[in-house]
């Protein structure tokens, strides 16, 4: 078995056995914050319920990682300034709050047009409008902004909800 050691990254052990199976030992901080954000959207072409223009108390709720804290300064001992994070992950949620989504293209535009026109707030989106995606897409806008996000989660009910993250910590081969 060949056994690593890694220093300054976290890595307490990994070893790596003799059929390839890969074992990682590391020390992580996590920080969750959530924001809520009241929404309609309807999935076209679903067969049931959804395809109907409805609405959610979505809530967004979003884990950093890291495995080293500042050091120094006004954020020591903080993996992340939960003000700072809370702000983006809110000012993210508002985006989206009393909104309708939509998949561009979903809608015939003289609909879409006759929507603006009333002046409802209409966010044309390049996916379908579901859970999951909308977990991808508010993982991808929030590390775009520079925040180490690991998870996302959204809920569309109290009960059920989506979870997207990316990266692995552990294979084998
Ligand atoms: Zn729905």
């Amino acid at each position: 078995m060949n056994r690593l050691t890694g220093s300054g990254t976290g890595i307490q052990d990994a070893s790596v056995g003799a059929a390839g199976a890969f074992l990682l030992r590391c020390s992580m901080y996590y920080l969750k914050t959530s924001a809520t954000f009241d929404s309609a959207h309807f999935l076209a072409g679903y067969d049931g319920k959804c395809a109907n223009i409805h609405g959610h108390c979505w809530r967004l709720e979003v884990v950093v990682s890291g495995n080293e804290l500042a050091a120094e300064g006004t954020k020591r001992g903080m993996l992340v300034d939960f003000g700072d994070m809370k702000k983006m992950v809110r000012s993210m949620a508002e985006r989206f709050d009393h909104v309708l989504l939509m998949e561009r293209g979903s809608m015939k535009e003289k609909t879409l047009a006759a929507l603006r026109e009333e002046s409802f707030t209409i966010v044309e989106l390049p996916f379908r409008p579901t859970a999951e995606n909308l977990a991808k897409h508010f993982y991808t806008l929030l590390r775009e902004e520079g925040l180490p996000v690991d998870t996302v989660t959204v809920y569309e009910t109290a009960d059920n909800c989506a979870v997207y993250r990316e990266g692995a910590y552990a294979c084998s081969n």
